[in-house]
């Protein structure tokens, strides 16, 4: 098989040279609204595998990327934490035969982590892609939410734009008494 990165040779989904170069998570930090959010790439460096999404091979491809970068993430954070944690994606809503935020999040399942599959859906599913600020806070995206109250999550999301549905995400939690801890990405599109 081939590298999905590179279409060179390779065993596993993305290559060894990919996986220590392009595909090495580099984490930045973004706050929105005292919200902190942490991602793990820059958009522009795998737009191309990012809008796989949108295609059947986006299954694998956001899966292998959740490897790289969410998996990791949650062991190191939990190694020696005994607090119980939640773990929710933002809309994971089914689309070509899968959630791709459902695969971030999946990978993510770890000892005291309970990852929350579809319980913060959105109602509103207008494109946002290259909509600007105005346009997004005027059509937010209704989220609702369907899981347990009094927890604490972590919020997942694929890519941050402006932030705006990170932000009404974490409100719509909030008055279901659900405290957001921080936010992860994969991807941030302005850094
Ligand atoms: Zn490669």
């Amino acid at each position: 098989m081939r590298c999905l990165a590179c279409h060179r040779l390779s065993w596993s989904t993305f290559c060894q040279s990919c996986q220590q170069t392009l595909l090495k998570p580099n984490i930045t930090k973004r706050t929105i609204n005292r919200l902190e959010v942490y991602s793990f790439f820059k958009y522009q460096n795998i737009e191309n595998l990012l809008l796989t999404k949108h295609t059947k091979q986006g299954f694998i491809i956001y899966r292998a990327l959740s490897k790289l970068s969410f998996r990791l993430f949650i062991k190191n954070f939990m190694q020696n934490s005994i607090d119980k944690i939640y773990i929710l994606g933002i809309d994971e809503s089914v689309k070509n035969g899968y959630s791709h935020v459902a695969l971030l999040t999946h990978e993510m399942r770890y000892k005291n982590v309970k990852v929350l599959h579809s319980k913060l859906m959105a109602k509103n599913h207008i494109k946002y892609a290259g909509k600007s600020l105005q346009f997004r806070l005027e059509n937010p995206r209704e989220f609702y939410y369907r899981g347990e109250k009094d927890i604490e999550v972590i919020l997942v999301d694929d890519i941050i734009t402006t932030g705006t549905t990170i932000n009404e995400a974490k409100r719509v939690l909030e008055k279901n008494s659900v405290k957001t801890l921080f936010a992860l990405t994969l991807a941030d599109v302005k850094v």
